[in-house]
């Protein structure tokens, strides 16, 4: 009889989002003329930018022609867009890297979930409270934790609560921990490391012998001008950290599907008994045994976000998201809520009013201003009372939530 991975039914069974999808369904039926605009989920709405689009075609037409067809390519991306990435995303910020360095992929999501594939079970996980799911469900089927308790948090993972009180911030862990998770600019709070933050951390985890998993999937985003965008702007970072990125946002690849990962060579973990091993031969081996490489077409496209044109469009269109983070920020503030994030971040994280749970503002606001977004505690315990709304629809539609929003 096969069995199956018991750590999958550790998993906590109500997902968020259709648990949103389910209350918007309910309300709809009974309302059927109310409008709904959503705040809620993160993903684009922005169309592809033409510079994009016109390489992508090429690239398909490339495809059908017997002369350029390509079948699989290198596992690890093709050298045009390796090379594009080093150069314009890290040596333009002061950082060298190797082409061996970066791994292209489909997608951060499946990064930051298969890098675990490499470092053993025993290892301890931080994660920040509130945070991405994917890093703690990831960790529960991989059996790095034990059950969870009443609040959904899992036996063996520290967790570092990020709320107000130290700017969505998490302090040092004060016990061991092996694996550290960061995510900056931060899914669903918005907030920002500065180059003291990510320089302590980076420090704590050199001295801890620890690994940091740095998650900039947002760093286009940041607006102010001293923040890093890359952990390895922070000295000795490339000993202790690996960084995913993903076009996802950054240029609309939410259905396109292309990401990267850079692992350090530097970078080295120990053996059970005690040998130091470096861990980018460890995700080689693991990415072209596990996978053939992103497609062609989208790689071609991702190249074409650093072109000249490229880089202008995927500006506006995310000028146009941090417009309307600006308006959601302004709006919100002057209607007397506490808000946070939203500056270099296209999430808002909203503090609900005083003795309102995340839950009840989600369904005060669906059926008072038919407006969805998310209850910050479906991202961890430390984000009830909180509310996270996106900046990703459009400027007409964030306008008119934000009239609604006055009703509430
Ligand atoms: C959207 C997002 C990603 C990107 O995931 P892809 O799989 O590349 O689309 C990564 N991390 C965080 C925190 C995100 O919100």
């Amino acid at each position: 009889m096969a069995t199956i991975n018991e750590n999958f039914l550790k998993l906590q069974a109500g997902y968020l989002f259709p648990e949103i999808g389910r209350r918007m369904r309910a309300f709809q039926a009974q309302n059927p003329d109310a409008k709904i605009i959503s705040l809620g989920i993160g993903d684009v709405t922005q169309p592809l930018a033409p510079a994009i689009i016109e390489v992508m075609k090429k690239a398909v037409d490339e495809m059908g022609a017997a002369g350029s067809f390509r079948g699989y390519g290198p596992e690890q991306g093709y050298d045009f867009l390796v090379e594009a990435i080093i150069e314009n995303d890290y040596n333009s910020r002061g950082v060298d890297l190797e082409r061996s360095e970066v791994f292209v992929s489909d997608g951060a999501k499946c990064d930051t979930g298969n890098i675990l594939d490499i470092f053993g079970l025993d290892n301890v996980v931080a994660i920040t409270d509130p945070s991405y799911p994917v890093y703690v469900d990831s960790n529960v089927m991989a059996g790095r934790t034990g059950e969870a308790n009443e609040n959904g948090q899992f036996e063996k993972i520290v967790y570092m609560p990020c709320t107000a009180e130290n700017n969505f911030i998490p302090d040092l862990p004060r016990s061991h921990v092996d694996i550290i998770y960061l995510c900056f600019p931060n899914n669903p709070t918005g907030a920002v490391a500065t180059k003291e933050v990510l320089s302590k951390w980076v420090d704590f985890a050199r001295s801890s012998k620890a690994v940091v998993l740095f998650d900039a999937a947002y760093e286009a985003f940041i607006t102010e001008p001293d923040i890093p965008h890359s952990i390895y702007e922070i000295e000795g970072a490339k000993d202790v950290a690996i960084e995913f990125r993903s076009f996802s946002k950054t240029a609309g690849f939410t259905g396109v599907r292309c990401a990267f990962t850079v692992v350090p060579k530097q970078l080295k973990a120990d053996t059970s008994d005690g040998r130091q091993v470096e861990v980018n031969p460890l995700w080689h081996r693991r990415h072209c045994t596990k996978f053939n490489g992103a497609s062609y077409v989208s790689q071609a496209g991702a190249a074409a976000v650093y072109t000249p044109d490229g880089q202008k469009q995927c500006r506006q269109i995310i000028d146009i998201y941090m417009g309307n983070a600006v308006l959601i920020r302004e709006s919100l503030g002057r209607l007397g809520y506490e808000v946070y994030g939203g500056v270099n971040a296209p999430y808002l994280w909203m503090k609900t009013p005083k003795g309102v749970s995340s839950w009840e503002f989600f369904d005060r606001l669906l059926q008072k201003a038919n407006v969805v977004g998310t209850p910050g505690s479906g991202f961890g315990p430390s984000g009830e009372g909180y509310f996270r709304l996106t900046a990703f629809a459009t400027p007409d539609n964030v306008k008119e939530a934000m009239e609604r929003f006055a009703t509430v």
